[in-house]
């Protein structure tokens, strides 16, 4: 019998207005995430290892501007894209990590070359992109990561001294952009992948769950893949994806009790909107969102396909 694989990714929850949402811009977004879950899932099919596979899924939302990660990063108060990554493999806890890295197109990429090519797990700033050019990442100009509707939400943003999501124009203003993915390979490895711009008007190198190990992502082989996305602050402040995976392990709850616990119970009465993905060890993918929607996709252990925005979907 074939050993199970499967993938799920997220380009980020929030509010996600239905009666703002045009049906081109939802062709659009439904069409990234399923390209960017059948480019991990193609790889898995080969017999990838699950970290390519979610680097691959992630690229392709990094690379897209509908996703707040890569192109189409929110920008700073001093109007930069300021961008954080991190992944984990679930086989023996290699992780990578960057953060406010302003000039690499695919910081998903280079957190992959800080796990595999360097001794150390999280690389920030000039530090990083001195690696990243060691590595042989392209210069990248910030031009490239700049986007009309990023540049509206900081002006409206910074003049009311508002941060992250307050201000709503377009139907998923709302909505924290980061993308994510998880992935159990036919060798039986998890692996998660994080990368976001961050939240709009940040300041001081502000930096989010997303590039912390045990925050934003975590993968442990046997128990569990999470990437979350969320204001960082409460993600950070409550360990979430490492307490997803603690109750796993020590509790033995399963991936959905593990999930709706943190993400329903403790972090919600903290205040803290969002969701994540996560994976378990047999491939079984939960989605947990608190909030209106959550952009995923996933193909599952018997090869379905499913991409969805909204939480009552
Ligand atoms: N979690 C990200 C951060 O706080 C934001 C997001 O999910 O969009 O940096």
């Amino acid at each position: 019998m074939n050993k199970p694989i499967s993938i799920a990714i997220h380009g980020g929850a929030g509010t996600i207005l239905r009666t703002q949402m045009s049906a081109q811009l939802k062709r659009a977004i439904l069409s990234d995430l399923q390209r960017a879950v059948q480019a991990g899932y193609a790889l898995l099919q080969e017999g990838a290892d699950a970290l390519d596979a979610v680097v691959a899924a992630v690229k392709v939302m990094e690379d897209s501007p509908h996703f707040n990660a890569g192109k189409g990063s929110v920008l700073t108060n001093n109007e930069m894209v300021e961008m954080d990554a991190s992944l984990m493999h679930g086989r023996d806890l290699q992780a990578g990590a960057v953060a406010g890295v302003r000039h690499i197109k695919n910081p998903i990429e280079l957190a992959r070359d800080v796990l595999r090519n360097s001794p150390h797990v999280l690389l920030i700033g000039e530090g990083a992109e001195k690696f990243a050019f060691e590595q042989g990442h392209v210069y990248t100009e910030q031009d490239y990561f700049f986007t009309d509707r990023r540049y509206e939400q900081l002006l409206s943003m910074r003049e009311k001294g508002l941060f992250a999501l307050s201000e709503a124009k377009y139907p998923d203003d709302k909505k924290h952009g980061t993308v994510g993915a998880v992935a159990l390979d036919a060798q039986g490895n998890l692996a998660a992948a994080t990368s976001t711009g961050g939240v709009t008007n940040k300041k001081y190198g502000r930096v989010g769950d997303s590039a912390l190990i045990g925050c934003g992502t975590v993968a442990e082989n046997g128990v569990v893949a999470v990437s979350t996305t969320g204001v960082g602050e409460f993600f950070i402040r409550k360990r979430v994806a490492e307490d997803v995976a603690a109750r796993m392990r020590y509790l033995k709850e399963d991936v959905h009790t593990a999930c709706e616990h943190i993400i329903q119970g403790e972090l919600k009465n903290m205040g803290g909107e969002g969701g994540l993905i996560a994976l378990d060890a047999h491939g079984e993918i939960h989605f947990a969102i608190n909030s209106s929607g959550m952009y995923r996709a996933s193909i599952d252990v018997a090869g379905n396909l499913s991409v969805k925005i909204y939480a009552d979907e």
